[in-house]
């Protein structure tokens, strides 16, 4: 509880991820559409809301003709191609900020990744001062994992939302919240994020101080 500002990740929901995709997870473009939904019904729950996105222009021994899909991998998330832009389910998101990462090399987190203006995802999160950050995308078994772990690692209170990623296989997916377990990350499914009755809840309206904003007939 107390006044943390609270973020949600949305990473790497690029259609080359997706079925369709140069690199498609099963399931992609599922979890894209839930998370567009989760996105748009929690809106009022975050203070900001941030994507990620491969952003490749020419990641050295990241692609590789012979990949082994453990170190090297097809080539994917080509910087200004249009399977490395925010997939189309997203397209009401309107995130605050958008990073992009791993121009020149492989980068799996989003904390590898920069803004417009070269700004960090650390360095925006400490400016917006959050203090928790909700992390969906794909694939929960790399990208999402590695982000997790490292906003952890920030000393940001973190939390992955289970049923809002997918993995590469359902191994490495249970691996990766094995060890996202183990470091202290919280695993969550999507419906159990915010429990009725908790502060801000949009249905009841059981803060009388946070009704103000609702009941604003507006100008
Ligand atoms: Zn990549």
């Amino acid at each position: 509880m107390g006044e943390g500002r609270r973020a949600l990740l949305v990473v790497d929901v690029q259609p080359t991820f997706c079925e369709g995709g140069a690199l498609p997870v099963a399931g992609g473009n599922a979890v894209a559409e839930a998370i567009a939904r989760y996105a748009a019904a929690t809106h009022d729950r975050y203070d900001l809301v941030v994507t990620t996105q491969d952003w490749h222009v020419d990641p050295g021994a990241h692609f590789s003709e012979q990949p082994d899909f453990v170190d090297t991998w097809p080539p994917h998330g080509v910087a200004g191609t249009e399977e490395a832009e925010l997939h189309p389910a997203l397209s009401e998101l309107g995130p605050d900020v958008s990073v992009k990462k791993g121009e020149y090399a492989a980068a799996y987190s989003g904390f590898e990744g920069v803004d417009g203006e070269g700004r960090s995802l650390a360095a925006i999160l400490r400016e917006e001062r959050v203090t928790d950050v909700d992390v969906v995308g794909i694939a929960e078994s790399h990208c999402v994992r590695a982000t997790a772990l490292d906003a952890h690692a920030e000393g940001l209170r973190t939390r992955v939302l289970t049923d809002l990623t997918v993995p590469v296989t359902p191994e490495l997916g249970a691996a990766a919240r094995d060890e996202l377990r183990a470091a202290g990350v919280e695993l969550t499914a999507s419906d159990a994020a915010f429990p009725a009755g908790s502060a801000a809840d949009g249905e009841g309206g059981t803060g009388a101080s946070d009704g103000a904003r609702s009941s604003d007939p507006g100008a």
